[in-house]
Order: C-alpha cells, then sequence, then structure tokens
C-alpha cells in the first residue's frame, strides 16, 4: 500500500501544476468570458452516470472532467462584469490563501491544535474591530457568510437579554429591507413569526425610526420584551444605511441589543473616504461583515464582530471531558468557544494574506473604486431618455428602471424582467432585478476592482438597445392585435 502511494505522488504533482497553470491562464483573460454558463442536460446526465465507481480511475481524467463539466457550469460571481446579487470578486491572493490553506488543513477550533492561526484570526478581528471602532473588550470570529454571522449574533443578543423562560416574550425588530438571513436566523434560534416585526422604511430605503419607536412602545405596554434590533448597514437591494445613532439611542433607553447587518455594506469602513457613512456604527452590540464579497475572499469568509466578547462566550462556551486536554490561557482562545462550529477551518488566513500583500491602502482604494463604478452606470443611465434612477448609486448600488410612456406600470414590469434576461442570455454583463416600491427595478451592484468606466457606460448602452428592441416587438405585436 505504501509504494503504491510513493508511486502515485509524481502524477499528483503534474496534475497539480498542470491545473494551476491553466487556471492562472484563464484567469489572465478573464473579462472575455460570458458571465455564466449552465450545464447541457447532456452534461447532467453524463455526470448522473458517472455514479460513484468501485474501482478508482486516473487523477488527470476526473480532473479534466470536473473542469469542463463542473466549474465551466457556473455564473462567475468574480467576473468583473457580474453585477447581480452581490458579486465576489475574490482576489487570486484569497485562492492561494484557500490553497494553503486547505492543504495543511489546520483545525482553527482550539489554541492547541493551531495556535498561531488562532492568533492571527484574533489578529484580523482585532483590525476589523478596529474598523468599527470598537473599544478593546470587543472580540468575535470567522464564520462561513454573513447569514451565519447574523444567527451568531442573534443568539448571543437573545441569550444577552432574556432569560429562558422569557424567550416566548422576545421581540425582534427589522425593517422591509433587512436581508431575509435575518428573519431566517431568529426562527432557527426559536422565535415564532409574530415575534419578528417588520417595520416600513422611509423613501431612502432607511428604518422608519418613528414607526419604530411606535412598535417597541406598543410592544412594551403589551407586556412584551423587545430585545433586538437590526439595522442595515448596506442593504442588499439598496445599499442603503440606517440611521445608527438614534436606533441605538432607542436601544440604550430599553436595554436592546442593535445588531448591523454589514455582510455586504461594513467593508465601507475600510474606505478612509467613505468610513464617515458609517458613523455610529460602532455604539452597536453586534456587526456581520463577510470578506466573500467587497474584501475579496473566496467562499466562505465571514466575521461576526461583537463589543464585548463574553457575550459569544456566553452563548457558545462548553467544556465536555474529551476537549479539557485543550484549554486555553487568558491570552489564547478557542474558537470552539465562540460560537456554533467545533471543527472549522482556518478562515481568517486567506484575508491575512490578502492583507498583507495588499495593504490596507489597496484595500480603501478597491472599495472606493465600487462606488465610482456605481456612479458611472447612473452617470450613463441618466443620459438615456425613458430610463429612471429609482435609487441613486451608494455603496456601489444602483436601482434603475426602463419606463417608456404609453405602457402599464405591469406591462413595464414584464419588459424590466426580459431586459434582465436577455442581457444574461448575451452574456456581456450580468444584470438582475429586484423590486422597490413594489415594482421590479433592475439592480447594478459593482465591486470588482478590474471594473472600469467603459464596462459600465457600455453595459448600460447594451441594456438600452436591449429594451430598444424589446419595445419596438412590443409595439409591433400591439398593432397586429
Ligand atoms: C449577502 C448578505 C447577507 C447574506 O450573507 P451570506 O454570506 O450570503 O450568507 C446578509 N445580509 C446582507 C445585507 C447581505 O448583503
Amino acid at each position: 500500500m505504501e509504494q503504491k502511494q510513493q508511486l502515485q505522488q509524481e502524477p499528483l504533482l503534474n496534475a497539480m501544476i498542470k491545473f494551476v497553470q491553466s487556471y492562472m491562464d484563464a484567469q489572465s483573460d478573464i473579462k472575455s468570458n460570458k458571465i455564466m454558463q449552465t450545464a447541457s442536460d447532456e452534461t447532467i446526465a453524463e455526470l448522473r452516470l458517472c455514479g460513484i465507481p468501485r474501482k478508482g480511475r486516473a487523477v488527470e481524467a476526473v480532473m479534466d472532467e470536473m473542469v469542463e463539466d463542473v466549474y465551466a457550469n457556473q455564473v462567475i460571481m468574480q467576473h468583473p462584469r457580474w453585477f447581480g446579487f452581490v458579486p465576489s470578486p475574490a482576489s487570486l491572493l484569497s485562492w492561494l490563501g484557500d490553497i494553503m490553506t486547505s492543504a495543511y488543513d489546520p483545525h482553527a477550533g482550539s489554541w492547541m491544535q493551531s495556535s498561531a492561526a488562532a492568533c492571527i484570526e484574533q489578529e484580523v478581528i482585532a483590525w476589523k474591530c478596529r474598523q468599527a471602532g470598537y473599544p478593546d473588550t470587543s472580540g468575535g470570529l470567522f464564520v462561513s457568510g454573513g447569514s451565519m454571522a447574523n444567527l451568531t449574533a442573534l443568539t448571543a443578543a437573545r441569550n444577552a437579554k432574556l432569560s429562558e423562560f422569557q424567550y416566548p416574550l422576545g421581540t425582534a425588530y427589522v425593517s422591509e429591507q433587512t436581508h431575509s438571513s435575518v428573519s431566517k436566523g431568529l426562527r432557527i434560534i426559536g422565535l415564532r413569526t409574530d415575534q419578528i416585526r417588520k417595520i416600513p422604511t422611509d423613501s431612502d430605503f432607511r428604518i422608519n425610526i418613528t414607526l419604530l419607536k411606535d412598535a417597541v412602545s406598543e410592544d412594551l405596554a403589551a407586556g412584551k420584551i423587545p430585545f433586538a434590533v437590526i439595522a442595515n448597514a448596506g442593504s442588499t437591494n439598496t445599499g442603503s444605511i440606517d440611521p445608527f445613532n438614534e436606533i441605538t439611542a432607542l436601544c440604550e433607553k430599553h436595554h436592546i441589543w442593535m445588531h448591523v447587518d454589514g455582510a455586504y455594506g461594513a467593508s465601507v469602513l475600510a474606505s478612509s473616504k467613505y468610513r464617515h457613512r458609517l458613523q455610529g456604527i460602532e455604539r452597536a452590540d453586534s456587526i456581520s461583515w463577510d470578506a466573500h464579497k467587497w474584501l475579496l475572499q473566496t467562499y466562505s469568509c465571514s466575521a461576526i464582530l461583537v463589543k464585548d466578547k463574553k457575550t459569544l462566550t456566553d452563548s457558545f462556551h462548553t467544556c465536555p471531558e474529551y476537549l479539557k486536554d485543550a484549554a486555553a490561557n487568558d491570552e489564547q482562545v478557542n474558537y470552539w468557544d465562540y460560537g456554533p462550529e467545533l471543527t472549522r477551518p482556518a478562515r481568517s488566513l486567506k484575508l491575512w494574506l490578502t492583507l498583507q500583500v495588499l495593504g490596507t491602502d489597496t484595500i480603501s482604494d478597491i472599495i472606493e473604486h465600487g462606488f465610482q463604478l456605481a456612479q458611472w452606470a447612473e452617470d450613463e443611465i441618466r443620459k438615456h431618455p425613458r430610463w429612471e434612477v429609482i435609487c441613486p448609486a451608494q455603496q456601489a448600488i444602483v436601482n434603475f428602471r426602463y419606463a417608456p410612456p404609453g405602457l402599464s406600470e405591469i406591462e413595464i414590469d414584464a419588459l424590466n424582467q426580459q431586459i434582465s434576461k436577455e442581457m444574461l442570455q448575451d452574456g456581456y454583463a450580468g444584470v438582475l432585478t429586484t423590486e422597490l416600491n413594489g415594482r421590479k427595478v433592475l439592480r447594478i451592484c459593482a465591486l470588482h476592482p478590474e471594473a472600469n468606466e467603459t464596462d459600465m457606460r457600455t453595459t448600460v448602452q447594451l441594456l438600452d438597445k436591449i429594451a430598444c428592441k424589446l419595445t419596438i416587438e412590443l409595439e409591433r405585436e400591439r398593432n397586429a392585435s
């Protein structure tokens, strides 16, 4: 058996080198790719037919199949012109950090198992906490994504503010623009839907603070226990930022936990030019901050920060007999006591590598570039008649819609949906839709450091071309009927 493994080392090494070479070649020309490709029916049938074999196959053959059939068929979320959802402009540095980390595969649960990786996680978390303006008592940990970061924070919030007997009375407050993962998290930790209050937003898609105050007063009067308000630092639809200072004033008055969902938007803290927009975030009890969005990381890489790290250990610390050998002292940390995971990858290392190599000045420039990209798009939209800006560029997002005269709102909704569809089919850029004020709109979220002014203007021009073509078709159909 041993000899067989020895013999296999060399073909494996060759296959790895070949893979890295071809991957790097493909990356150098990423813009020439269409933004997405979907597996054909034949490919799906082949993959299903392949099954799990009894006898193994040559590694190179399997790798080639995977490159061709699996990895080729995806939305390229790191394509410079992918503007749908929140893109992931993953840096090659993050990828390098990822393969290094998975090669050595440190167990990042305890200090004993990976002391220096735990130290780096502390340092990266401390850097993020400093960006947020948090005190020395703060801390946090890396989790898989914003959804898990929100869930982790909400668990800490519930445990800090409610006794177990009070769980049925607790109420949490989100806005109409809060990401769905927050309500999902609240449901996971046991809240009924009637314990989750959804507060309308104002014309700028920020939580309506008067209605929030009213809801809290109403619930207090009814004997309920308001325990958490969730604020947006960059909502997913529009990039809107809730009024932190007014929310914290309310929360402090009523001993409510304030959580800020900054999954994509907290990265604005790393920009020296725009960080002031998140002023007041330092008063929040917890902050979610994804690194696999605007901080250039591959999946999965997100952080949850808390102002008082004891709130995490209060919620997640366990000390079973089989883990006692890994006890940590005061300066050390066992991250399995900070969050829901026991065995966990060292997610901070790839971000550490990226930050070390690029430096924070470059990160700051990259964040500011995202703001600029959305502004270029908005500028181009305003040049074209029959287009409306629904929510102006902010935090790298702009919402807009094609609204030619003479069409009903329903027809305009359908038209914008079709524009997005045809843009995807064209493959030049990925522009998806969302809904604002009950109407379908197009949305661009642009974070990629390698996207430029031409990319943004050409994308809008192409959308206009598609829109004009569809309108002519529509008119023809009308005249024919
Ligand atoms: C992306 C996003 C999330 C979800 O984060 P995942 O990393 O996809 O789990 C939550 N909230 C906001 C505001 C987001 O933009």
